[in-house]
């Protein structure tokens, strides 16, 4: 037997589960979903990752079957179905099954599935050297396209700039927003560090809000360090002392060259080697999560 998935109210073993190719989460893209981590049998930050989803959700007009409440049930017994305490989950709205063309009122009932997996880590080597990052040549969605806030199934944004960082044979690509200031990578917030302040790129300027990167901010004003989220050029990439990205599955990775200069010292920096401690501590005993 393999993976028990939730679908639509009910588990199925991965090989029944299955969408019908007129769901337009297939055909178009339409829909939203949420990167979510179990550590030691409790679900990080689920609050935090099903708003979000439900935010997307009322952007889009999308009508997701479950509450709020029965999602984080969803969630958690998912895992637990899988006998998951440390896990890498997605859950999945799509808008559902509508005939060929793309008027979501055809739609008239939204897909819901959960998927609890192992998750599989970066290789620790990338936590002790860094990443080399390039800046790709497309750009960020501008919000009034494509909201970058919106985690919606239509990623093709992202995915032009991974193609993009694998041709430079970088470990990551950044975007920059259509007036050339910094947004983020292409799964992953950024985060650059001056004269000992945290400067991270505004929700403005076009990126996801990350929830990671709003706990290590938090971690970080804990510590004493300032906090700032002003906009920020390549240039500043250029000449700052340290760099790193977060995300879900990354959690805190630092970052050593971009556009092949070498950041600060060109290894990770005193203020990114206390976050990746303070973030790895915190997830082990955050007790803010959902219990599986
Ligand atoms: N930006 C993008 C484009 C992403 O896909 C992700 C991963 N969900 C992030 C940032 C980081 O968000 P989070 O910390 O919530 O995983």
């Amino acid at each position: 037997m393999g993976l028990m998935i939730y679908l639509d109210g009910k588990f199925v073993d991965e090989e029944e589960a299955k969408v019908s190719v007129f769901d337009h989460g297939v055909l178009y893209g339409d829909g939203i979903f949420e990167g979510i981590r179990a550590y030691h049998g409790q679900v990080f930050k689920l609050k935090e990752h099903i708003e979000r989803l439900y935010q997307g959700a009322q952007t889009i007009l999308l009508d997701i079957n479950e509450t709020p409440d029965e999602m984080v049930r969803v969630v958690t017994e998912t895992c637990r179905r899988n006998n998951l305490s440390d896990a890498y989950i997605r859950l999945v709205v799509t808008r559902g099954k509508g005939d060929l063309g793309l008027d979501p009122r055809k739609c008239p009932k939204s897909t819901t599935f959960c998927i609890a997996s192992s998750i599989t880590l970066y290789p620790e080597e990338l936590y002790t050297n860094g990443l080399a990052l390039a800046t790709v040549a497309t750009r960020r969605n501008i919000a009034e396209a494509c909201n970058p806030r919106v985690k919606s199934l239509n990623y093709l944004n992202n995915i032009y700039a991974k193609i993009e960082a694998n041709l430079a044979d970088v470990g990551e690509g950044i975007l920059l927003n259509n007036e050339g200031y910094v947004a983020e990578a292409t799964g992953d917030n950024i985060f650059i560090v001056r004269k000992g302040v945290l400067i991270t790129p505004p929700i403005y300027v076009g990126l996801l809000e990350g929830v990671t990167r709003n706990c290590v901010m938090e971690l970080a004003r804990k510590r004493g360090i300032e906090v700032k989220e002003t906009l920020f050029t390549r240039m500043d990439m250029y000449t700052a002392d340290e760099c790193f990205l977060t995300g879900t599955a990354a959690e805190v990775i630092p970052a050593v060259k971009y556009d092949g200069r070498v950041i600060g010292t060109g290894k990770p920096g005193e203020i990114t080697k206390t976050l990746i401690q303070d973030y790895r501590d915190y997830v082990k005993n955050a007790g803010d999560g959902a219990e599986i």
